[in-house]
């Protein structure tokens, strides 16, 4: 028997209920469409942001922009782009758009992402490499670039890299993917260097662990994605790195799984 992993369908699915906690805030979720960025977009309109929902599938998009919109949530916008041949002049586009469109930009998670074939390094096709570098980890440093101005126009800006266990230990067989995210760690750390004396603009990056996704089934086909935790079960701990809160957490590489145990304690102590 074929087992199809469970979607994130709907918007009711969400553990979070409604509040304000990022009120007034616009905050940029790549692969919005889908997976862990469906689920995070849906999150972060839910507790008061203007989400902007970049991803591939227009489709996917207007879906959970509907969902959004079913609960009279602010309004999203919606920008249909395709991170493996989007070229830089797209990117500027859109930092400028976002620059006139409103005072700031509060957040930016990178959450895109392909695996591409899992193989050995000897067997991988140069096109795909190249493709999936594109995709995981220069499109993330175009996106970055191009929307560092309007960040850095906002009081108390988040940056979330979205990395992986396989982007801090190698592991064979995981190619171009493992190799994007070391490189994704990277310019996090590079990045929030730069940015700490400067800056209110916090930058970390996340390991979301093994989740029920269609990225996790493609990777692991036999699995029992039951067996697995949602995107939604992940949700308080992305939500606490887009407010003021995590403040303290500046080129930190974050477990999700982990951060999740340590919030009661933190939200207790921040209030
Ligand atoms: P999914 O495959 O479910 O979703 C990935 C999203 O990225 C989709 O919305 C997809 O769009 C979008 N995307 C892929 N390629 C492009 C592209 N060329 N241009 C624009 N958007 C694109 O993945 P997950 O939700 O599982 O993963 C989210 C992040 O978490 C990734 O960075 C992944 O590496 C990381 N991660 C996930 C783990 C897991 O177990 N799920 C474990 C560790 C890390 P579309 O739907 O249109 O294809």
């Amino acid at each position: 028997m074929k087992i199809e992993p469970a979607r994130t369908s709907d918007i009711s699915e969400l553990t979070i209920p409604a509040n304000e906690s990022l009120q007034g805030r616009t905050i940029l979720v790549t692969g919005a469409g889908d997976g862990i960025g469906k689920a995070a977009a849906q999150t972060f309109a839910r507790s008061g942001a203007t989400v902007i929902l970049l991803g591939r599938t227009q489709s996917k998009l207007e879906a959970v922009y509907d969902a959004i919109a079913r609960e009279n949530l602010p309004e999203a916008i919606i920008h249909p782009l395709d991170l493996a041949i989007a070229g830089s002049e797209d990117y500027d586009v859109l930092g400028r758009s976002i620059m006139e469109q409103f005072p700031a930009l509060d957040g930016l998670l990178h959450n895109a992402s392909e695996l591409g074939a899992l193989g050995p390094i000897q067997y991988c096709a140069p096109e795909s490499w190249m493709k999936l570098m594109q995709i995981n980890i220069n499109a993330v440093f175009l996106l970055t670039r191009a929307l560092l101005p309007a960040l850095q126009r906002s009081e108390d800006a988040r940056i979330l890299f979205t990395s992986s266990s396989v982007g801090r230990k190698g592991r064979a067989y995981w190619g171009a993917y493992a190799v994007s995210k070391f490189a994704t760690e990277g310019l996090m750390q590079v990045l929030a260097e730069e940015l700490a004396d400067t800056t209110n603009i916090r930058a970390n990056s996340i390991n979301p662990g093994a989740t029920r996704t269609g990225m996790r089934h493609a990777a692991y086909p036999a699995e029992n994605p039951l067996s697995l935790p949602t995107a939604q079960s992940l949700m308080p701990a992305y939500l606490y790195l887009l407010q003021p809160a995590s403040q303290h957490l500046h080129g930190q590489t974050i477990n999700i799984r982990t951060l999740l145990t340590e919030l009661p304690e933190l939200q207790a102590t921040a209030n």
